[in-house]
């Protein structure tokens, strides 16, 4: 930016729609999602600006139709991801010397592309390729990525201004230059809105990246590309590979030139690449940036001071929503006894009341869970629950994968806090609640401290403000997103960045300028302006 200090646009929170029957955007995405479902599509990867086919394709299918086939998309082979590779860092050469305003202007106009021509296919593809509700739909891959992509330029302009102080004789100025080499974005299916963010918070930076999508998300993953193309991503800035993660991954990781990972999925996949790294790093150029958010087994408390009806709705909404497939959707909860006949009674009322099934029909609150592998695990736990003494099935507990992948919300009460659904990330409509002393609030809270090796977000219910700050002291490291008298999901961009510590991740906060600054690297620059010509100090005489 040599010719003037450039205001961007003050970043505001993309209004959420309604999609109430008979609205206009309703009619749209209906529509949209009709033609799309309809139809066949081949998705190409994109290497260098290019449609790349390799003819070994794969079908796609929705989770709630799983026999329907809306496309197919291509696999790629190891030169395919050499060509990814060789591409970004010869793209690297323009793109790390574009004037910030330049990368700005391409992702705010991706974020309008988005909130207006892109909106019912981005949003019609996400309920197809991921089985979401149009609400679901709409606050993840509209809004969410809209957001991402406007605040994140607000937030790259607040790095820049960053400088250190000058002396009238010293002018001492930082650069922030994007990392040396190529970045390595890993999404996962569960949001569109991440798939989108991660590739593009590094290319906004000035990095050039290898984007590998997950299989279960390429049908949105498409819409998001073309997104890109539009705004005008250059050539070679964002490549996108499908196809055999550890094939992909390898031929990444044995670059010299691999310079980060932005990853967000399982935690065991997140610690084999951090593993992956470690064993490489004599061949690299420089240390690899390692971001990765990952697991969780997100809790909510409840004090004996608490409304019984508000916490069985923060049960039902943050353990169900998406069928509990957000990283930070309740899975645990503990529950008072004084509380426990109220809020058992609300929650298998709510949970009888939702409707299951196809999220083209509107009426329903629960679609499919991703696909075959996730629903024959949460079958199978649902199943042990049935036969443990220690475990009993209060609502739900039914599936049925003869159409889609579809899970009934299933509530099972434990008499062991540590029984395994209380320990284990299932990922799926399944919440195991503890039923405890209500005079033993302080062991509860350490209890649920102990449990579990993730932290990523927990919630505590409660009236009575000396037993919430109780919770917030002993809590303290349990979760990276902490919320009172709410339910532990629905970050906003903004104003809740939103990472896990302990196995859940680096906590990096996605949605925040501390995640941007992972992804450069200042270059300090000292300019004297009276040059010293005697080495001598006064002291020396
Ligand atoms: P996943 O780990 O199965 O897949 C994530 C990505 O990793 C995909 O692109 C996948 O293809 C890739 N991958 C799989 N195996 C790999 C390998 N051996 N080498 C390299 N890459 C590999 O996760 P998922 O099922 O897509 O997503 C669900 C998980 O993501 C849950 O654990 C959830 O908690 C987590 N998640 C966390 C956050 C967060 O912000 N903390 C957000 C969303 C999802």
């Amino acid at each position: 930016m040599g010719k003037g200090f450039f205001n961007v646009p003050i970043a505001v929170n993309e209004p959420v729609m309604s999609y109430a029957p008979g609205s206009p955007e309703r009619e749209a995405v209906s529509k949209t999602y009709k033609d799309m479902f309809n139809s066949q599509i081949d998705v190409p990867m994109y290497i260098n600006g290019k449609d790349v086919t390799t003819g070994n394709t794969r079908t796609m299918s929705p989770p709630h139709d799983h026999k329907h086939i809306v496309g197919t998309y291509h696999l790629a082979e190891k030169k395919h991801v050499d060509e990814a590779i060789a591409t970004a860092l010869e793209a690297r050469k323009a793109w790390s010397q574009m004037p910030w305003e330049q990368r700005a202007g391409i992702f705010l106009k991706a974020a309008e592309l988005i909130a207006g021509p892109f909106r019912a296919k981005i949003n019609a593809a996400t309920m197809i390729a991921q089985s979401k509700t149009i609400h679901q739909a709409e606050i993840d891959a509209a809004c969410e990525l809209i957001d991402f992509l406007r605040f994140n330029v607000q937030f790259m302009t607040d790095i820049y201004m960053e400088q250190p102080e000058s002396t009238s004789d010293a002018w001492n100025r930082v650069e922030y230059r994007p990392l040396e080499g190529f970045t390595y974005a890993v999404t996962p299916f569960n949001f569109t809105a991440i798939a989108g963010n991660l590739p593009a918070c590094m290319a906004l930076m000035g990095n050039v990246v290898v984007w590998k999508p997950s299989d279960s998300q390429i049908y949105s993953a498409k819409v998001i590309m073309d997104i890109f193309k539009e705004a005008g991503v250059p050539d070679g800035v964002i490549n996108v590979v499908f196809g055999d993660p550890v094939m992909i991954t390898d031929t990444v990781m044995a670059s010299p030139d691999f310079s980060g990972l932005h990853f967000t999925g399982s935690t065991y996949i997140f610690k084999e690449l951090w593993k992956q790294i470690g064993n490489n790093i004599h061949n690299y150029k420089t240390y690899p940036r390692i971001v990765g958010e990952t697991g969780g087994k997100d809790f909510i408390v409840a004090h004996k001071t608490a409304n019984a009806k508000q916490v069985a709705t923060a049960i039902v909404r943050g353990a169900f929503e998406f069928q509990g497939q957000k990283c930070s959707a309740a899975s645990r909860a503990y529950i008072p006894n004084n509380l426990w006949n109220d809020v058992k009674k609300y929650v298998i009322e709510d949970v009888k009341s939702f409707k299951m099934g196809s999220p083209e029909d509107m009426s329903n609150f629960i679609t499919a869970v991703i696909h075959e592998g996730s629903f024959d695990k949460l079958a199978k736990y649902i199943d042990a629950a049935k036969a443990d003494a220690d475990a009993e099935i209060i609502v739900g507990g039914n599936y049925d994968k003869s159409k889609g992948y579809f899970i009934e919300p299933t509530v099972i009460v434990t008499t062991n806090p540590k029984y395994s659904t209380m320990c284990t990330e299932l990922f799926g409509p399944v919440i195991t609640i503890y039923v405890y002393d209500d005079n033993k609030y302080s062991e509860t809270l350490k209890l649920v401290d102990e449990t579990s090796e993730y932290a990523l977000t927990g919630a505590i219910l409660s009236t009575c403000r000396y037993a919430i700050e109780e919770a917030t002291k002993t809590l303290q490291n349990c979760a990276g997103n902490f919320y009172i008298n709410d339910k532990p999901t629905g970050a906003v961009v903004g104003q809740q960045p939103f990472g896990g510590a302990r196995a859940s991740g680096t906590n990096d906060k996605a949605g925040s300028a501390q995640n941007l600054l992972r992804w450069v690297s200042p270059r300090m620059i000292k300019e004297t302006f009276v040059t010293p010509t005697n080495y001598r100090y006064p002291f020396l005489g």
